[in-house]
């Protein structure tokens, strides 16, 4: 397949095939100035075709820039985005309370102070919500976050603008020291914390952060339970020969930990400004690594078949927007950014959703129904008829979990939205997804096009994240930085 890229020294755009061999698929470039370049795009070329199949065309929720110098540089979002924000992120500040060996974006580091005033916040954050249907997910990272001195006051101003879900990506080092701060959070209406979590012993930490962190990390948990923060998500990077023998364990973990953690969500390590050719290619890992990982170190109990790419799930908006005749969130992003499951825990065993639900055939019925709502007036009542009738086929009632035994049809779920099941599936239901977020050497223009991550930045643009981090952040965070004093890094 032919696709465009980045030449990884001098960062112009550049032709680029995506082919397989050895059941790989690998990804292959030629600068005319700095030569060829080749990786591996996706380790698993079965699972690349699987994944392949969910592409879709989305649309993007707002435009605000034009078609100048062509993607990536003309964020945004430009007329060529092809997907609405599911979930913004706005950087708080670039301080940092930690000094990973890998970071290059702290302040101590830059040299400079980035962070945006009250109002730049308010000004970025109306704009996400002005988008059509308006953005529903916040994502405040940094830097470390919670560093910056009136958060609680920005987390509270997010609720009143209206989003739904507000979270924090955090080290955790601030919420060890105090549960108070914790609760503070919670009331002022923070759903999530996105913990940085990179396994279930020291030895990672060490590589990763310079430091052993796991004490940490199991205090933040803690605090966050007795606080009342009863969402965490795991976020381990994921680097070959560092944490690589960790990824069952750490699922384990989040399972015994099910109270207050949601999901491990995974990010497989990219590879920050130039590195040494053997380096790269011994240390790359892809998404379909971590599904084997997982499933090996799990002993099948949550196999490769599990796992779906981000878009399987849009047939669910195609359907709820017809039903309800209001535009919703599509899921579009690119099938290789990602992957995601659900799995349930039942007599200390994993369940995969794909056990005892027929989700292909789920989402084929749901998107026929979305086009017969969509055709006619009595299109909805034939639907709804029909979910009746067929909405319980889809689960194997033998095999599903307990908590699906007060699920008695389709309709309950996407009708009623049968509060009661949907509270107790979240409380039971395990997220395990991993984003592989690209570098100079694996990016392909195809998934940054249909990026569903986008940062709000002071200049009134929204900028995915992969264009963000490979091209615009120094120009943007230099444009709105103050020179860094002493006292700063305090
Ligand atoms: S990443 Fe999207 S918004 Fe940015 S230039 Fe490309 S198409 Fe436009
Ligand atoms: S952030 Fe990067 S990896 Fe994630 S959806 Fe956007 S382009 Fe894909």
């Amino acid at each position: 397949m032919k696709t465009k890229s980045l030449c990884p020294q001098c960062l112009k755009v550049i032709d680029a095939d995506v082919y397989e061999e050895d059941g790989k698929i690998l990804i292959k470039k030629r600068c005319e100035e700095h030569g060829e370049f080749d990786d591996v795009y996706w380790s698993d070329a079965e699972l690349y075709k699987k994944f392949a199949k969910w592409r879709y065309e989305g649309k993007a929720g707002i435009q605000n820039t034009e078609r100048v110098k062509g993607c990536p540089f003309d964020c945004g979002l430009c007329p060529e985005h092809k997907s609405s924000t599911m979930l913004a992120l706005i950087d708080l500040t670039n301080r940092c309370n930690q000094h990973c060996p890998t970071c290059f974006a702290n302040a101590a580091v830059a040299g400079y102070l980035y962070e945006p005033t009250m109002e730049q916040l308010e000004a970025m954050m109306k704009l996400l919500r002005s988008e059509v249907p308006p953005c529903p997910a916040i994502q405040f990272a940094g830097g470390e976050p919670t560093v910056r001195e009136n958060f609680v006051d920005i987390v509270k101003m997010a609720r009143n603008l209206g989003f739904a879900h507000i979270q924090v990506a955090t080290n955790g080092i601030v919420m060890a020291k105090s549960v108070e701060f914790c609760r503070e959070l919670r009331e002022a209406g923070l759903h999530t914390v996105y913990l940085q979590f990179d396994g279930v012993t020291d030895e990672p930490y060490k590589v990763l952060r310079g430091i052993p962190a796991l004490k940490t990390k199991l205090k933040a948990i803690e605090s966050c339970r007795q606080g009342g923060i009863g969402s965490i998500v795991l976020v381990p990077t994921l680097m070959k020969g560092v944490n690589d023998d960790q990824m069952g364990d750490m699922v384990r973990f989040a399972a015994k930990n099910l109270d207050v953690i949601k999901g491990v969500n995974v990010q497989p390590i990219s590879f920050e400004g130039r590195v040494d050719e053997s380096e790269r290619k011994k240390g790359r890992i892809t998404i379909p690594d971590f599904i084997r990982l997982l499933e090996e170190q799990t002993d099948g109990e949550i196999p490769r078949e599990s796992f779906y790419p981000v878009p399987f799930v849009l047939p669910v908006s195609y359907f709820v927007e017809a039903w309800k005749g209001v535009p919703q969130l599509e899921l579009s992003v690119h099938p290789h950014c990602g992957a995601a499951t659900y799995v349930f825990v039942e007599h200390g065993k994993f369940i995969p959703i794909t056990e005892f639900i027929d989700v292909e055939g789920l989402m084929e019925f749901l998107m026929e129904e979305a086009e017969e709502i969509n055709k006619s007036k009595i299109g909805k009542l034939k639907a709804t008829a029909k979910m009746m009738k067929l909405g319980g086929k889809f689960i194997d009632r033998e095999k599903a979990p307990a908590v699906f035994d007060n699920v008695t049809s389709l309709t309950d779920i996407l009708e009623k939205g049968n509060r009661e099941s949907l509270a107790e599936f979240h409380r039971k239901a395990l997220f395990i997804g991993a984003m592989h977020f690209q570098d100079a050497y694996n990016y392909d223009l195809e998934r940054v096009k249909r990026c569903g991550i986008h940062y709000a930045t002071p200049d009134g643009r929204i900028i995915p994240f992969c264009s963000y981090n490979a091209i615009h952040r120094p120009s943007v965070e230099k444009a709105f930085s103050t020179p860094l004093r002493k006292s700063d890094l305090e």
